[in-house]
């Protein structure tokens, strides 16, 4: 495309996105509407958390199967792994308290 005749401008024109500036409250209120959205869309069947326990960083400490015992089990090895294909909704600010509380990071939230 030829520079200069005005036909770029017409695609790649983001003039809109200037709309979208917010002061730090205001992405924090668009922060808890989508985090709200997202469980709204969970709830629905839409989308579901799960989660994974990386075997090599796991140091079997326990506290994700002591934080929620039903989402995380011991396996053969003695190590933590998912005990649920998708964690149930209401158990999902649990799970997500045993992800960050993991001290190895060891777990993925998919
Ligand atoms: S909290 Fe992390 S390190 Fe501890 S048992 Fe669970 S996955 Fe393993």
């Amino acid at each position: 495309m030829k520079e200069g005749c005005g036909a770029e401008k017409e695609f790649i024109n983001l003039d809109w996105l200037g709309r979208y500036k917010m002061k730090d409250s205001e992405n924090y209120i668009i922060y808890a509407l989508c985090v709200k959205l997202i469980m709204l869309l969970q709830k629905r069947g839409y989308c579901v958390m799960r989660v994974e326990v990386n075997q090599d960083l796991c140091i079997s400490c326990g506290t994700c199967i002591d934080l929620c015992p039903e989402v995380f089990k011991w396996n053969d090895d003695d190590k933590a792994s998912s005990a649920v294909d998708e964690v149930p909704v209401d158990l999902e600010e649990q799970a997500r308290e045993a992800v960050e509380s993991c001290p190895t990071e060891a777990i993925t939230d998919i």
